[in-house]
């Protein structure tokens, strides 16, 4: 093999997956430079010698170098792959409070099982304490907001008078203190045209769990007599929508229900306007722990299917672990710094674990309120949690996907794997699958030969100081790019 006739070899300077389309196509994909194009067996080959410190064999290779130096993939010195820092102390200026295991539907699927066993109400005092945390915090921090959510583990509305009184509280600490407030709820829309007047008018939004077809949301989506909530829940997205408030819908797919994901989610837009539509699987747990598996080749293609509808409509449907263009060693919150209180004044880094008697309370709580007023932490814990990333797991080290998976959610892959290796989940081929559709599109809405985001403050077309761009050209000339 001749080298190039160039006073310095070419280097290889990004990470590359290529993943093959079909016969003699490849996406190549340099997720940290957030370039990606379609490439044959060529360009394949030459980056392979790259990776082997060899160059390529002449013909069209000095062009394609120039093309891969203006991606970054060539030459561009060394890449920052997305590491998270926290400090060691815990200081939140958000927080989330279970406010009740209680709930108002027995949902088919439910996670949490709520409205089995004891119910648990959250009290005022311990709802407070949380809020004054987080004020203390971002006081202390210098920033001008703070944020309280209302989530599960049953209902939030369930336990009105700490939900109500909390939000007030809030309201007059951010007034005391000239901060900005925001609150959310997540919800199963089931409540009364009160509740429903006073949520619309002292949040900032709201999740809203929602299937889709009203036939497909009454499948599961029940009260405890067995009635279908699609009534009180669409009343609720209409009003949302008369009044400009702004909220998501959360869909949970079954197995029974993937047929019909893209007319439920046409349903939706068609006659809603909501900010996002999120669709997953149903997550063998809780009362769905024994269901036919939705975590199948039939959801990513009743996906696709669904997403070209919702596109129509100009909505954007969204599967939470695919997310191209997003840089990050963690998937959510959970390994990060979620501040999350249970009923009973635990402090939780997961949505899942919403009190003591999850098996995972012993990974996933990490705190709890102290006789003090105040909060201890388990610093042990924490820093376990903030390890857990996904360049710290073998399994993932070939993954295209995993600088914007990030790992996927902990608490399934501990649900899947226990406290062993981990390797794999049903859920990774949906991820790849989807994860690798969104690189194709970008590569189509960028013009359809590559892509290749901008640093943060360049414009589109305009030069920014990068290798990729020094030439300012936009378009490569060589023909091995199909
Ligand atoms: S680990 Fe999973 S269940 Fe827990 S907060 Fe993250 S995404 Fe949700
Ligand atoms: S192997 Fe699975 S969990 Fe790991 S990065 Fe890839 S898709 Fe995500």
């Amino acid at each position: 093999m001749r080298t190039l006739d160039t006073e310095k070899l070419p280097v290889l300077s990004a990470e590359i997956f290529v993943i093959p389309l079909e016969a003699n196509r490849f996406l190549i994909y340099a997720p940290l430079r957030r370039a990606a194009f379609v490439g044959n067996a060529g360009v394949v080959n030459l980056l392979a010698d790259l990776r082997e410190g060899r160059t390529g064999g002449g013909g069209n290779d000095g062009e394609t170098l120039e093309f891969l130096r203006r991606l970054e993939i060539v030459d561009a010195g060394p890449e920052t792959p997305p590491r998270e820092v926290f400090a060691d102390e815990p200081e939140p200026t958000s927080v989330t409070l279970f406010l009740t295991t209680a709930c108002n539907l027995r949902c088919a699927y439910c996670y949490a099982a709520a409205g089995e066993g004891r119910a648990r109400r959250m009290s005022v005092e311990l709802a407070r304490r949380g809020v004054d945390f987080v004020v203390a915090n971002a006081i202390r921090r210098g920033e001008d907001h703070f944020e309280v959510n209302f989530h599960g583990g049953g209902e939030p509305t369930r336990n009105w008078p700490t939900l109500t009184a909390t939000l007030a509280h809030a309201r007059r600490q951010a007034e005391a203190h000239g901060l900005n407030l925001t609150a959310y709820i997540a919800t199963n829309a089931v409540f009364s045209a009160r509740q429903l007047d006073w949520i619309v008018a002292h949040l900032d939004g709201a999740s809203v769990s929602c299937d889709g077809l009203p036939e497909v949301h009454d499948a599961n989506r029940v009260t405890p007599a067995g009635k279908g909530s699609s009534a009180s829940v669409l009343r609720a997205l209409r009003r949302f929508d008369a009044e400009n408030f702004a909220y998501g819908i959360r869909m949970t797919v079954t197995a029974a229900a993937i047929p019909h994901l893209p007319d439920s989610v046409e349903y939706l837009c068609a006659n809603f306007r909501p900010g996002q539509i999120q669709a997953e699987p149903a997550y063998p747990i809780g009362r769905g722990a024994f269901a036919p598996s939705a975590e199948t080749e039939d959801f990513i293609a009743a996906f696709r299917e669904a997403l070209g509808r919702a596109r129509k409509y100009g909505h954007e449907l969204t599967f939470s672990a695919a997310r191209a263009g997003t840089l990050s060693n963690h998937f959510c919150a959970a390994t990060q710094d979620l501040f999350a209180l249970t009923p009973d004044g635990s402090v939780s880094s997961c949505y899942e674990v919403f009190d003591e008697s999850s098996p995972r309370a012993p990974i996933f709580l990490y705190g709890a309120a102290d006789d003090a007023g105040g909060w201890r932490f388990d610093r042990e814990r924490i820093a376990f949690l903030h390890r857990q990333t996904v360049d710290r797991r073998a399994w993932c080290a070939g993954c295209f996907a995993r600088w914007s998976c990030g790992g996927d959610c902990y608490h399934k892959a501990l649900a899947v794997h226990g406290g062993g290796e981990f390797a794999g989940t049903d859920r990774c081929d949906i991820i790849r699958e989807l994860t690798k559709d969104q690189i194709l599109a970008r590569i189509a809405e960028a013009g359809g030969v590559f892509w290749h985001e901008m640093p943060e403050g360049i414009a589109a077309g305009e030069k920014c100081a990068c290798v990729s761009c020094a030439d300012g050209k936009t378009t490569p000339r060589a023909p091995l790019f199909v």
